[in-house]
């Protein structure tokens, strides 16, 4: 077994500490990777703090990530020793059901998460990326060009790809009014991408602060929520909104702001539901979707994507060490826009 250091949490109401405990030895087809950064997602406080119930203690949360291969199985194909590699929030999935045959090993009835999850034998439990290094099945490792701002990249991972798919599902061009809800670290990638992608890109926040940083994301328009004139100016004016809002909102009233058969995505999951009355769709044959991450080899295609259009995630480095700090600061919306770990803090 490989003795590893982490941060953990034991309880839903106890802060993130030190934590050791043991990475399996390598099959033939793993990879080990010493962890070099890993970004810090909403969903690892979700999960942390078991608002979405059925969190398994003690959880090393962490699935933005981005180390080297240190060692490889004897059958590994497509990666080498010293190569820079990611991993994302899957580790593995049944690879034998229609999603996994389509690249949607997301929605696979046994998806494998990297942490708050357990392996194949329903047993032994997945510790994510707040930890010095992880070993994964080389099928769901990711390639990463080492001449990348590695820190960077982390957040793309899961912010990354997370917006990346929905926005290339809907077919998000030129000539297109986008919306997103929400500059935070989703948030934030989704303008990057969006406006990458041909759209006009308008930012839709309750912090009036972030307008000039929108704006140097790529954002066409910035409109503050709190501001009433916002849901009157702006109706019907979006084909898509990616709502990335993290707690329970008015979701009328944004549905109210899309265009006769736009659609809103939802990718924000607060813990709790919301109300939503059906005329908001139904006046204009509106949709509402959802989206989950992303498959394997989309998130492959999203990281050639962002290294071919330059697209990094805008970062705060932090030691694990402010771990606990940084929840509160991002849960308060202080975060430009995403924490990253340096992991070298954590073996040091
Ligand atoms: P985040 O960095 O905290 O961003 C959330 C943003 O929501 C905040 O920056 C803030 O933006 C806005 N917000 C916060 N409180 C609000 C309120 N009371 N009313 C309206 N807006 C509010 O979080 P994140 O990492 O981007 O994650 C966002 C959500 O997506 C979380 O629920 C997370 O679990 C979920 N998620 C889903 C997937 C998926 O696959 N579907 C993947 C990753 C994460 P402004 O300051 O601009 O208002
Ligand atoms: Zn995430
Ligand atoms: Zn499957």
């Amino acid at each position: 077994m490989l003795f590893t250091k982490g941060f953990a949490a034991q309880s839903p109401t106890s802060p993130l500490e030190p934590f050791s405990f043991q990475r399996r030895e390598l099959k033939p087809k793993d990879v080990l990777i010493e962890i070099m950064y890993c970004g810090i997602c909403h969903s690892d406080v979700h999960q942390a703090r078991n608002e979405w119930g059925a969190s398994i203690f003690p959880i090393v949360p962490g699935h933005e990530i981005v180390g080297k291969i240190t060692k490889i199985g004897s059958s590994v194909k497509r990666f080498h020793i010293g190569e820079t590699v990611g991993v994302g929030c899957l580790v593995d999935s049944c690879r034998a059901c229609s999603c996994c045959h389509e690249g949607l090993e997301q929605f696979c009835s046994a998806a494998v998460w990297t942490y708050n999850s357990t392996t194949k034998d329903s047993e032994t439990p997945t510790y994510g990326g707040y930890s010095s290094q992880i070993v994964v099945d080389e099928d769901y490792v990711l390639h990463i060009s080492e001449n990348l701002a590695l820190d960077r990249v982390a957040p793309l991972l899961c912010a990354g790809i997370t917006t990346y798919s929905p926005l290339k599902y809907c077919k998000v061009g030129k000539g297109q009014q986008v919306a997103v809800a929400g500059l935070g670290g989703l948030g934030h990638m989704a303008v990057k991408l969006a406006s990458a992608m041909g759209a006009e890109v308008t930012v839709l926040s309750t912090s009036a602060a972030k307008a000039k940083d929108a704006q140097k994301l790529g954002a066409h328009h910035f409109a503050v929520t709190a501001d009433k004139g916002t849901f009157t100016t702006l109706a019907g004016h979006f084909d898509l909104i990616i709502n990335t809002i993290a707690v329970p909102h008015d979701i009328d009233a944004y549905l109210r702001l899309l265009k006769v058969e736009g659609t809103m995505v939802m990718v924000g999951l607060p813990s709790t539901s919301f109300n939503l009355h059906p005329s908001s769709l139904i006046q204009g044959r509106k949709k509402l979707m959802g989206s989950l991450i992303g498959g394997i080899a989309e998130t492959q295609e999203m990281l050639d994507y962002c290294a071919e259009h330059n697209i990094l995630s805008d970062i705060e480095v932090i030691p694990i060490q402010e771990i606990n700090t940084a929840y509160e600061r991002m849960l308060k919306g202080d975060v430009r826009y995403r924490f990253v770990v340096d992991m070298k803090s954590l073996v040091d």
